[in-house]
């Protein structure tokens, strides 16, 4: 039952299975005192009326417990013989549970009963432990109290070298942390509420800082046994472009994660960078320069985009910058034609194309490079492991790459869940960027909305109005979507307005015109799905109305914004939503007009969602935590971070008889985590 339950198998299954709280068992309330905000409750008295009613399903079972004060009901909807049996009427019971109001009556559904024995007045606090459970173990009498005297049994059995130190003692000493074995006990049945803060801290601190070991052994194992290719040397590629054709000075981010790259690369073994950059923050150029640098190196590199559209306009983007450079770049797309695609495969096997700028289609086998050396993967997010892995194939030496991303992952996020990794934040705009203006606005002000955009339109500007897609049916996002276009055609008409439309139906060609179209001014405004949200850079678009805007993510909202702001114009998001968005929907759109920080709205997000929502993490188990959070502990995070990166680098095999009860430990525990590395 416990197996099935709970996930319990053996004893030190049970000691893991921390409780949630404690109560104090000396502090029985009176019934009188629960009121409509009354959460839990512990009161005593005597059980009266015991009675069943109801047919079948509606069966149950109540009861009346009385105090000197007044009276409670409990009711039973399951296991209703066998709590009859083992219940009295008459005698005195302690009872715990969450309290309800029933017809202005105060009750309990499914309490913990148990016969009362009133606490001996010693004045010694007894804090008693409260297990999570399940219903259907409380109706076998397993409720928390039951798994409380079983643990309290184990751990009277237990001497301290049976839960021995793992930590290091210099450790445990200098962060004053309880022993495990102390720590172990007091979790479960705590002398004090300060030693079970004390407790807390310890394992919490436990179990995070074994984490981070984990990550950074994983690390610096790939760090040793990976080949890479080297790029020695910054040539003429990279030089001449730099002095002659670079459109803007560079930010300090930019350079500096240009100067990791560089080191990444020229020693000896693969690179494997996640570039975190925030919407704008000009990612592409530093993809640009570093595959000048691999060109340099005689090494051929290769851009990987997540959508056709976004492919093309990477393509066109850097064709356009480096066209007075003796370049070779080809754009491989699904809808490349046969003879064309011909052409670049044999340009690829040949080394006459340095740069090939692609989707997936780059991956396929038919792909042979004579020299790939260098892989950039845009937006990764959308591009599985299994298909970043097939890169290895092309190349004997395992070419670096790079991973770039606009979804900003808050820190303690990137620190657990991709902490085997290198990661570089370019946390600073391009100057002269003014802050995006975000407003909320409810769709019956629409017309107000549609003039506003119309007053941008005539100052030459360009705007956006985004639709949801819809999960459950393409269909109805597509009729979504066709409505919005009428809609917007009636404010908009043509001429002398012109109109774009975006969306997954259609084929990629047609997309790509009407994207065009959009990109060169044609037409002023872009009516679309969620198709635009990455990478689309539009300079001169300055609205972007978001329909519907309860119905997206945070994230997914601070992209599609990216799309304005992106030129020297000031911009402006405005959020509809209809008058009944829910209370988390109003939350998510309040931080949107609050900030434009991506990076605090990525903490947000995870404040709300949790760690097990965050997009590509969801997989990760080293999330699930026991009790350990990385949204409420985070400096413990950061403190078992420092120690553990300290501990690996100071002795990366563990070979140090003071880290030897750490050794041990891990190796008991079995090498468990391989699961985020990106390659
Ligand atoms: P993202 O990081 O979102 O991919 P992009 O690379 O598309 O951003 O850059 C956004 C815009 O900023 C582009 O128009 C680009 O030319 C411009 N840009 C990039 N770096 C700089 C810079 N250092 N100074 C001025 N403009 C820049
Ligand atoms: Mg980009």
């Amino acid at each position: 039952m416990l197996k099935k339950e709970l996930n319990i198998f053996t004893f030190s299954d049970l000691l893991l299975h921390f409780p949630n709280r404690h109560i104090d068992k000396t502090k029985v309330s009176a019934i009188a005192e629960i009121s409509p905000a009354t959460e839990y409750i512990q009161v005593a008295g005597k059980l009266l009326q015991m009675t069943i009613s109801g047919e079948k399903r509606s069966r149950r079972l109540t009861a009346i417990l009385k105090d000197n004060t007044g009276i409670l009901e409990l009711t039973w909807f399951q296991g209703i013989s066998w709590v009859q049996k083992s219940l009295t009427e008459g005698m005195q019971y302690l009872v715990f549970g969450r309290t309800g109001f029933f017809n202005g009556k105060p009750q309990i559904v499914h309490p913990e009963i148990e016969p009362y024995v009133p606490a001996k007045a010693d004045g010694k606090q007894f804090l008693e432990p409260v297990y999570p459970t399940t219903e259907k173990l409380k109706v076998k009498s397993l409720n928390g109290r039951q798994i409380g005297k079983l643990t309290y049994t184990l751990l009277a059995q237990l001497k301290a070298e049976d839960i021995p130190e793992n930590l290091p003692q210099y450790l445990v000493e200098k962060l004053r942390l309880m022993g495990r074995y102390e720590a172990y006990r007091n979790i479960h049945f705590p002398a004090s509420p300060v030693l079970y803060e004390r407790a807390l801290q310890r394992l919490k601190f436990e179990e995070l800082f074994i984490a981070q070991v984990r990550l950074n052994l994983v690390r610096l194992q790939r760090h040793n046994s990976s080949r890479g290719v080297v790029f020695e040397k910054v040539g003429d590629y990279f030089n001449t472009f730099y002095s002659k054709y670079l459109p803007f000075q560079l930010t300090g981010a930019q350079k500096r994660v240009l100067k990791e790259i560089r080191t990444d690369t020229g020693r000896g073994r693969q690179m494997n960078r996640l570039l975190q950059g925030d919407v704008g923050s000009g990612k592409t150029i530093v993809a640009l320069l570093s595959m000048l640098l691999a060109a340099d190196n005689g090494y051929q590199s290769c851009l990987m985009a997540p959508t056709e559209i976004l492919a093309q306009q990477h393509y066109n983007g850097l064709s356009e910058l480096l066209k007075e450079m003796p370049v070779e770049i080809a754009l491989l797309t699904g809808s490349t034609k046969a003879a064309q695609r011909k052409k670049i495969l044999k340009g690829l096997q040949e080394d006459t194309i340095h740069f090939v700028v692609g989707t997936h289609a780059v991956i396929e086998d038919t792909v042979q490079f004579k020299n790939l050396g260098l892989v950039i993967v845009d937006e990764q997010h959308r591009f599985g492991v299994a298909q970043r892995a097939r890169l290895w194939e092309k190349a004997v030496i395992p070419p670096h790459v790079l991973v770039m991303t606009a979804t900003p992952i808050p820190r303690t996020l990137a620190m657990t869940a991709y902490g085997d990794l290198d990661y570089s934040i370019m946390d600073e705009l391009p100057p002269g960027r003014q802050p995006v203006t975000t407003v909320h606005r409810y769709e019956t002000a629409r017309a107000n909305v549609m003039d506003f955009v119309k007053t941008e339109i005539t100052k030459g500007r360009q705007a956006y109005f985004i639709y949801p897609l819809i999960e459950e049916s393409e269909k109805l996002s597509y009729e979504d979507l066709m409505q919005g276009y009428e809609q917007v055609k009636s404010f908009f008409p043509d001429p002398p307005y012109r109109i774009s439309m975006v969306h997954g139906r259609q084929p990629a060609e047609q997309k790509e015109t009407n994207m065009q179209r959009f990109v060169t001014g044609d037409t002023q405004l872009m009516v679309s799905t969620t198709v635009i949200e990455v990478g689309v850079n539009v300079p001169n678009a300055s609205v972007m109305v978001i329909e519907s805007a309860e119905k997206f993510g945070l994230s997914q909202l601070h992209q599609l914004r990216g799309r304005v702001g992106r030129g020297s114009e000031k911009s402006f998001c405005i959020l509809l939503t209809s008058v009944k968005a829910s209370k988390d929907a109003r939350e998510r759109i309040k931080i949107m007009c609050a900030t434009n920080d991506g990076f605090k709205i990525a903490e947000k997000d995870l404040e709300l969602r949790g760690p097990g929502d965050i997009e590509g993490t969801r997989q990760s188990g080293a999330l699930n935590f026991r009790i350990a959070s990385i949204v409420n502990d985070k400096e413990l995070l950061e403190k078992a971070k420092t120690e553990a990166e300290q501990l690996c680098s100071e002795d990366p095999e563990l070979d140090m008889a003071k880290n030897l009860q750490l050794k041990i430990h891990l190796q008991s525990q079995g090498r468990k985590n391989a699961w985020s590395k990106i390659s």
